[in-house]
Protein backbone atom coordinates (compact mmCIF):
# COMPACT_ATOMS: atom_id res chain seq x y z
CA UNK A 1 0.00 0.00 0.00
CA UNK A 2 2.96 2.70 -0.89
CA UNK A 3 1.30 3.45 -4.25
CA UNK A 4 1.38 7.05 -4.76
CA UNK A 5 -2.27 8.90 -4.22
CA UNK A 6 -3.77 5.50 -2.39
CA UNK A 7 -4.14 7.73 1.10
CA UNK A 8 -6.46 10.10 -0.84
CA UNK A 9 -8.30 7.01 -2.57
CA UNK A 10 -8.92 4.82 0.78
CA UNK A 11 -10.09 8.24 2.10
CA UNK A 12 -12.38 8.37 -0.48
CA UNK A 13 -13.53 4.97 -0.18
CA UNK A 14 -13.78 5.41 3.49
CA UNK A 15 -16.07 8.30 3.23
CA UNK A 16 -18.43 6.27 0.35
CA UNK A 17 -22.04 5.19 1.15
CA UNK A 18 -23.06 1.89 1.97
CA UNK A 19 -23.18 -0.47 -1.11
CA UNK A 20 -22.10 2.59 -2.86
CA UNK A 21 -20.52 2.28 -6.38
CA UNK A 22 -16.46 3.08 -6.79
CA UNK A 23 -15.27 3.97 -10.43
CA UNK A 24 -11.67 3.39 -10.40
CA UNK A 25 -9.54 4.67 -13.08
CA UNK A 26 -9.26 1.82 -15.60
CA UNK A 27 -10.32 -1.90 -15.64
CA UNK A 28 -7.63 -3.44 -13.69
CA UNK A 29 -9.43 -3.92 -10.46
CA UNK A 30 -7.54 -6.18 -8.66
CA UNK A 31 -5.56 -3.11 -6.57
CA UNK A 32 -8.86 -1.23 -5.51
CA UNK A 33 -10.43 -4.32 -4.46
CA UNK A 34 -7.48 -5.22 -2.53
CA UNK A 35 -7.52 -1.96 -1.06
CA UNK A 36 -11.67 -2.16 -0.39
CA UNK A 37 -11.14 -5.38 1.40
CA UNK A 38 -8.16 -3.88 3.83
CA UNK A 39 -10.72 -1.14 4.61
CA UNK A 40 -13.39 -3.38 5.20
CA UNK A 41 -15.32 -1.46 2.72
CA UNK A 42 -16.62 -4.88 0.77
CA UNK A 43 -19.73 -3.61 0.23
CA UNK A 44 -18.75 -1.24 -2.14
CA UNK A 45 -18.85 -1.87 -5.96
CA UNK A 46 -15.55 -1.74 -8.02
CA UNK A 47 -15.79 -0.78 -11.17
CA UNK A 48 -13.80 0.66 -14.02
CA UNK A 49 -14.91 4.10 -16.16
CA UNK A 50 -15.98 1.56 -19.13
CA UNK A 51 -19.18 0.47 -16.41
CA UNK A 52 -20.90 3.87 -17.77
CA UNK A 53 -21.15 2.69 -21.04
CA UNK A 54 -22.90 -0.30 -20.33
CA UNK A 55 -25.87 1.19 -18.80
CA UNK A 56 -25.80 -1.84 -16.27
CA UNK A 57 -27.64 0.43 -13.53
CA UNK A 58 -30.86 0.66 -15.63
CA UNK A 59 -33.34 -0.56 -13.48
CA UNK A 60 -31.61 -0.90 -10.17
CA UNK A 61 -30.85 2.18 -7.45
CA UNK A 62 -28.06 3.15 -6.35
CA UNK A 63 -26.73 4.89 -3.09
CA UNK A 64 -23.80 6.52 -4.91
CA UNK A 65 -21.42 7.35 -6.99
CA UNK A 66 -17.82 7.93 -6.11
CA UNK A 67 -15.12 8.87 -9.03
CA UNK A 68 -11.39 7.68 -7.57
CA UNK A 69 -9.85 10.96 -7.69
CA UNK A 70 -7.42 10.45 -10.64
CA UNK A 71 -10.12 9.03 -12.83
CA UNK A 72 -10.50 10.34 -15.99
CA UNK A 73 -14.37 9.62 -18.19
CA UNK A 74 -13.90 10.26 -21.51
CA UNK A 75 -17.58 11.99 -23.31
CA UNK A 76 -19.66 8.61 -23.71
CA UNK A 77 -18.56 7.60 -20.31
CA UNK A 78 -19.41 11.07 -19.08
CA UNK A 79 -22.84 10.92 -20.70
CA UNK A 80 -23.57 7.75 -18.96
CA UNK A 81 -22.20 8.95 -15.57
CA UNK A 82 -24.79 11.46 -15.97
CA UNK A 83 -27.30 8.90 -16.50
CA UNK A 84 -26.46 6.90 -13.64
CA UNK A 85 -26.50 10.24 -11.40
CA UNK A 86 -30.15 9.50 -11.84
CA UNK A 87 -30.36 6.57 -10.02
CA UNK A 88 -28.95 7.28 -6.67
CA UNK A 89 -31.49 7.38 -3.93
CA UNK A 90 -30.89 9.54 -1.26
CA UNK A 91 -31.54 8.23 2.54
CA UNK A 92 -35.49 8.40 3.07
CA UNK A 93 -36.24 9.34 -0.48
CA UNK A 94 -38.84 7.20 -1.81
CA UNK A 95 -37.82 4.88 -4.74
CA UNK A 96 -41.34 5.10 -6.51
CA UNK A 97 -42.75 1.64 -5.44
CA UNK A 98 -45.98 2.48 -3.62
CA UNK A 99 -45.54 2.37 0.06
CA UNK A 100 -41.36 2.53 -0.28
CA UNK A 101 -40.50 3.85 2.76
CA UNK A 102 -43.28 2.50 5.06
CA UNK A 103 -41.06 -1.16 4.32
CA UNK A 104 -40.11 -1.71 8.01
CA UNK A 105 -39.64 -5.40 8.54
CA UNK A 106 -38.43 -6.25 5.58
CA UNK A 107 -36.54 -4.26 2.14
CA UNK A 108 -38.86 -2.83 -0.09
CA UNK A 109 -39.13 -4.50 -3.39
CA UNK A 110 -38.58 -1.63 -5.62
CA UNK A 111 -35.22 -0.93 -4.18
CA UNK A 112 -34.06 -3.38 -1.32
CA UNK A 113 -33.68 -1.08 1.48
CA UNK A 114 -36.00 -0.72 4.64
CA UNK A 115 -37.73 1.94 5.83
CA UNK A 116 -35.98 3.94 3.15
CA UNK A 117 -32.41 3.11 4.89
CA UNK A 118 -29.62 0.95 3.33
CA UNK A 119 -28.08 -1.87 5.08
CA UNK A 120 -25.38 -0.30 7.06
CA UNK A 121 -21.66 -2.07 6.71
CA UNK A 122 -20.53 -3.68 9.32
CA UNK A 123 -17.67 -2.29 9.54
CA UNK A 124 -18.79 1.32 10.42
ZN1 LIG B 1 -38.22 1.47 -2.32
Amino acid sequence: MTKRGTGQTSAQMLAARPHAVYVWVNAYLDYPRALAKFLRREDLQIVGPTWFETYKWEGRWLTDIVLDHACWLRSAQRQGYASAQTRILEPLQPCGHPGCRSHVTHPCEGCGRTAGRWPETEAT
